[in-house]
This record gives structure tokens, C-alpha cells and sequence, in this order.
């Protein structure tokens, strides 16, 4: 398939907001690719060049690509940079400037100079070379070799190739919206994108799901099972504010463990060699050479998959360390010196492949019984602590018990025989029960930063205030959900600054916002607010739609941010629209309860 082909749908992709009409341009669209094109381009879809886990990424930083533009486009970089501050958008600003260069050029081009129009594969290959180039004057190589790439091609084509290259392909097409028009273009018909999900939950790899479907077709993408070494999508869990709900939920009886605040950590193991996998799939082995190690001298077994938190420790105290200090281990440098000053243990509370098979479709108790037989605890690696219940006062005795020990709260977990580990979902089969959702007035929300006022006074010259979103999975957009100024640092509000003005950005269709911001941002940094109570608003869009007047939306009172950036959640994976709908349900209905006692 020739490249300028995908760039047309990418265009007609841009247009529409409608979820359907996405689905049927992209499938109209996918259906012409080979089995040995398709997965390429289901990744270059998703702005990317390689599943998550691989761990080569493009993100080339945006002033690279300016000098890029400024080379391919002939002009100087400060013309350059005045057009991009005017048109906002770097990719539509490098098709205008060099739809301008190839139209002057068409006056002295003769009829024997040849049209370059490259392949799918071709933009592929070149895009990887760019984001393995590295040592030594690598900048410069790359932002040479875009420059020639950008010059030969269509301006349409070099619009999507600028985007990709820095991260900011944002067509709207998530990975579920790109599932469905896979499973439409081969099969013709949506409804079985939930066998192409089942597969992908259990690889994190778009590429190979897509090209087993064009190769072998869907019986074959429903065999695709889980492999050590790559990760498998983790399993999340719904909130309940209450140990009757908690109990309801599972039908009178239920698994109860610590819920720890570290980070999450898929553990695969095979020939005793270690890679551990983040809660995004990302591979992040190298950052803790300290947890494989661990792992080693803890392993009873070879060839497995398991799972759990790694948090910071103080083993003289003997107590868990607060969440800050873990994060300050998510590094690419210095990992010796900050080992030594920030020790960490494992609480394994899951496995989900041994003995040469998955154990997905095996129920919690079994899977569970299969960490003991797997690991042997050691001073730093341990199981999460659990007991079985059936009654609302044990659950009570052990969420005050985890709360005293410094915990934020239990996890829930159904013992049924159907128990299976849900990859990908987040499904009632577990359940998180936190302190702050005691008290349902207040409450917590990873929400992603989509624009920002600047700040007067003390904060003249930074950002003040913040419009954040929330993420609306069916449609594949972020919805605005409240304005926070509070709870910032000074220092926090100058990192903001730093961090967001290098993400500064045009709002695209997938915000959705009646609100105007002085500033819009790339959807990316994620942080963790707290608020008093969800209101009904006629100015935020969040749940729009789904309330009695569907002009109304639900708004987060009195937020406030709680010191957190979530690094490891992807923008797609944080508070749904659907969770602050229910939350919002909950709280009417107590507030109904209360006032009819
Ligand atoms: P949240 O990030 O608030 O959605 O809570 C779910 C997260 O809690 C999981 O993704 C894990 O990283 C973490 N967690 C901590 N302790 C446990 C546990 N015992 N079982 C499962 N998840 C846990």
C-alpha cells in the first residue's frame, strides 16, 4: 500500500468525530493492506513504531523536528517558527511550508524528474532507522535523514510523518477503535473485535494481532495465547465506598488483601532470565536490577509469569515508604546511587502462567496456590497479605487493620470458581476499597491536564490554574471534568511549567470542552486530584449525554492535587467517564437514602 494512501484516510480520519464513521473509513481503508503490512500500520495508526514493550521509541523532541523543517523547507528557522506559532499544529505547518517550496519548485522541475511515492513499508523502515539511531552526532543524523524524507514526499504525507515523529499523530483512533476496524475490514462486521481484544489482552502486541488475523485468520487470533516475555494486559478493579457493597458484590464471601502503593509489576521469568513489565506494558527491567535480583534468589520454579507492587521499604522501621519515594526510582540514570538510597520490596499477589501453560482461565485460589508453589519468600520478596471473609465485620476489622499498618486501603477479590484473571478489564471481580472512599465526599481521580490559565501574583509567569479531563472509552475522547489551582507546590508549579510548555499544543476533536483555556496541552501528564463532591454542571462535558438533560454534565467540586503525577497510567487508562458516572450515582443515591431516613 502506498503510503500517501493511509496519509488520504488519516485526512478523512481527522474530520469526523462520529466513532462509526472512523470505524468504516479506517476499515475501508485497512482492508487494502497485505498481512505483511497490516500490522505496521495498525502501529503507525496508533502513532507508534513498535508495541509499548519493545522499548525503541520515535518522540523525537519538537525543536529537532523544527530544524527538520526549517532544512527540508528552505526557509529560515525564525519564518519557520513564526508559521508554527500561528497555525499551532506542527504537522499542518510543515505541509503548508512545503506545499509552498514543491509549488515554486514545479516552475523549474522538468518532466523527466521522478515522483517518489513510497510505500507503507517504506515510511516504516525510515522511521525506524531514525528512532535507532543513536551515539555520537545521532541528533544531527536524524534530523538530516527527516529532512530528506520530508522533502521528497507529498506535503500531505510529510503533515502525518512530522506528527508521528514527535508523538502527535492524535487522529482520535485508540487501540479499541482500531480493533473494531480490524475486525470489520477481515470479517465485515464490528461485532467481533471482542476475539482480536481477548488476543491482544493477552500479548500487549497490536502488530502481531493484526497480522495473525490477515495470515491465519480468527480462529487462529483466538489461539493466540500468553508467552513469557511478553506482557500480558493487566487486570484492574473497580471502586466500592462501603464492606456491604464489597460483600454483596461477591456474593457473601471473599479473598481480601492489602492494597500497597507502589508501583505494579508484571514479573517474567524463563531460563532465569528476569524482565519485568510496567502497568502500561512497558518494559522497565533495566530501572530495577535490584527487583530481578530479588526475583532470583526467591524463585522455587523457571518458566513463569507473576505479579505484584514494588514499593519502597524501610527495613529498619519495617514499614512501607510513601509512594513519593518509589517514584523517585523510575529513572533511565543514575539506578546505583538511587538503589542504595531507596531500598524496595515485592508484594506478589498473583500468577498467571506456570508450568508451560496460562493461568488465566484458572480461578484466584488456584492461581494463588501457584505463587506459593513458584516463589519462596525472602526478606524482599513477599506475597500480599490475605484473608478469606464472609462477613461485613471481618472485612471492617481487616480495612482498619490495613489502614493502621499504613496501607490505603484493601483490594477485594471474588473466590468463585469462575474467578479468572480478566486481562485488559476492569471488571467487579475485584474490587479497590480505599480510606478516601469511606467518607464518599471525598474521593480521588487520575485525570489528564488538557489546558491551563496563567497565574497571577506569586504565580505571574507560570501556570495557576489547570483544565483536567477525564477519558471517555466508548468514544475514544477526553472530557473536561473540573478547573484545579490548589494543593500545588511553588516547586510543583514551576516543574508543571517546564514539563507542559514542551507539550503546548492546538485542541483537537478528541477534546472534548465547552470551556475555553489560554493554553492547550498534548493530552499526556497525568495527576491525582481529589474533590469534595461530583456536582452537575452545565460547563464541564464530562458524562454528557448520560444525565436527564443531556446538555448537562458532571463537574469535581473543590479539587485539589494531591502532590501526585501518575506516571503509570497511559492518558487512555485513567478515571472513565463511566467510573465517575457511577461514583456520581452512589453518592445520589446515599444522599437519597439520608434524606428519606
Ligand atoms: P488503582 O491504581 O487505584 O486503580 O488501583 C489498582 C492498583 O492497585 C493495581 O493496578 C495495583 O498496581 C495496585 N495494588 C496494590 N495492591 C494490590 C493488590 N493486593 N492486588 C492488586 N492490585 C494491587
Amino acid at each position: 500500500m502506498l503510503f500517501y494512501e493511509l496519509c488520504k484516510c488519516y485526512n478523512l480520519l481527522e474530520k469526523t468525530r462520529k466513532k462509526l464513521e472512523m470505524v468504516d473509513i479506517l476499515s475501508n481503508t485497512l482492508k487494502n493492506a497485505s498481512s505483511k503490512e497490516i500490522g505496521k500500520i495498525s502501529l503507525l495508526t496508533l502513532g507508534k513504531i513498535h508495541p509499548d514493550f519493545i522499548g525503541i521509541e520515535l518522540m523525537l523532541a519538537e525543536r529537532m523536528a523544527i530544524k527538520a523543517l526549517t532544512m527540508a523547507s528552505g526557509r529560515s528557522e525564525k519564518s519557520v517558527l513564526k508559521y508554527l506559532e500561528e497555525i499551532g499544529d506542527l504537522g499542518e505547518t510543515s505541509q503548508k511550508l512545503l506545499k509552498g517550496k514543491t509549488q515554486s519548485s514545479l516552475l523549474v522541475f522538468t518532466q523527466q524528474e521522478e515522483k517518489y511515492e513510497p510505500e507503507v513499508l517504506e515510511i516504516w523502515n525510515l522511521l525506524d532507522s531514525i528512532a535507532k539511531m543513536s551515539g555520537d552526532g545521532s541528533s544531527d543524523r536524524k534530523i538530516r535523514t527527516l529532512s530528506g524524507l520530508i522533502s521528497r514526499v507529498q506535503p500531505l504525507e510529510a503533515r502525518y510523518i512530522m506528527r508521528i515523529v514527535c508523538g502527535q499523530l492524535r487522529l482520535g483512533v485508540a487501540t479499541q477503535l482500531l480493533m473494531e476496524a480490524l475486525s470489520k475490514a477481515v470479517t465485515g462486521s464490528r461485532e467481533n473485535k471482542h476475539i482480536i481484544e481477548r488476543a491482544y489482552n493477552r500479548c500487549a502486541d497490536i502488530s502481531k494481532v493484526a497480522e495473525t488475523l490477515y495470515e491465519e485468520g480468527l480462529e487462529t487470533v483466538q489461539k493466540i495465547d500468553v508467552q513469557v516475555f511478553n506482557p500480558i494486559k493487566v487486570m484492574l478493579a473497580q471502586r466500592v465506598s462501603s464492606s456491604d457493597e464489597l460483600i454483596e458484590r461477591f456474593g457473601g464471601k471473599s479473598a481480601l488483601e492489602y492494597k500497597y502503593d507502589g508501583l505494579r509489576v508484571q514479573v517474567h521469568v524463563k531460563d532465569r532470565k528476569v524482565k519485568l513489565f510496567s502497568r502500561r506494558s512497558e518494559d522497565i527491567t533495566n530501572q530495577f536490577p535490584d527487583v530481578c535480583k530479588y526475583i532470583l534468589e526467591a524463585l522455587k520454579e523457571d518458566n513463569f509469569i507473576v505479579e505484584g507492587e514494588v514499593v519502597a521499604y524501610d527495613y529498619e522501621k519495617d514499614k512501607i515508604l510513601p509512594f513519593q519515594h518509589i517514584s523517585q526510582r523510575k529513572r533511565k540514570h543514575n539506578i546505583e546511587q538511587k538503589m542504595m538510597e531507596i531500598p524496595l520490596r515485592v508484594f506478589l499477589f498473583d500468577a498467571l502462567f506456570f508450568n508451560g501453560k496460562s493461568l488465566l482461565e484458572s480461578n484466584y485460589i488456584e492461581r494463588r496456590s501457584s505463587l506459593h508453589q513458584i516463589i519462596e519468600e525472602t526478606k524482599n520478596i513477599q506475597f500480599s497479605h490475605q484473608t478469606l471473609v464472609s462477613s461485613t465485620d471481618e472485612i471492617e476489622a481487616f480495612f482498619h487493620q490495613a489502614l493502621e499498618d499504613n496501607y490505603e486501603g484493601i483490594m477485594g477479590k471474588s473466590i468463585d470458581e469462575n474467578s479468572s484473571y480478566q486481562a485488559g478489564t476492569r471488571g467487579f471481580s475485584w474490587v479497590k476499597y480505599k480510606a478516601d472512599y469511606v467518607d464518599n465526599l471525598s474521593d480521588s481521580f487520575d485525570l489528564v491536564i488538557l489546558g491551563a490559565e496563567y497565574g497571577k501574583g506569586k504565580r505571574a509567569g507560570k501556570y495557576g490554574t489547570f483544565l483536567l479531563g477525564c477519558f471517555d472509552i466508548d468514544e475514544g475522547v477526553y472530557r473536561t471534568f473540573t478547573r484545579v489551582a490548589t494543593g500545588f507546590s511553588d516547586d510543583e508549579l514551576d516543574s508543571f511549567y517546564t514539563i507542559l510548555s514542551s507539550l503546548k499544543a492546538d485542541k483537537t476533536k478528541d477534546v472534548i470542552s465547552s470551556l475555553n483555556s489560554s493554553v492547550w496541552f498534548e493530552p499526556k501528564i497525568v495527576v491525582e486530584v481529589s474533590g469534595a463532591e461530583i456536582t452537575v454542571s452545565q460547563k464541564h462535558t464530562c458524562a454528557q449525554n448520560h444525565l436527564e438533560n443531556p446538555q448537562n454534565g458532571l463537574a469535581l467540586r473543590f479539587p485539589r492535587f494531591t502532590g501526585r503525577i501518575v506516571e503509570d497510567k497511559s492518558p487512555e487508562e485513567i478515571t472513565s467517564v463511566e467510573e465517575i458516572l457511577t461514583i456520581y450515582l452512589n453518592q445520589r443515591n446515599k444522599i437519597d437514602v439520608s434524606n428519606n431516613v
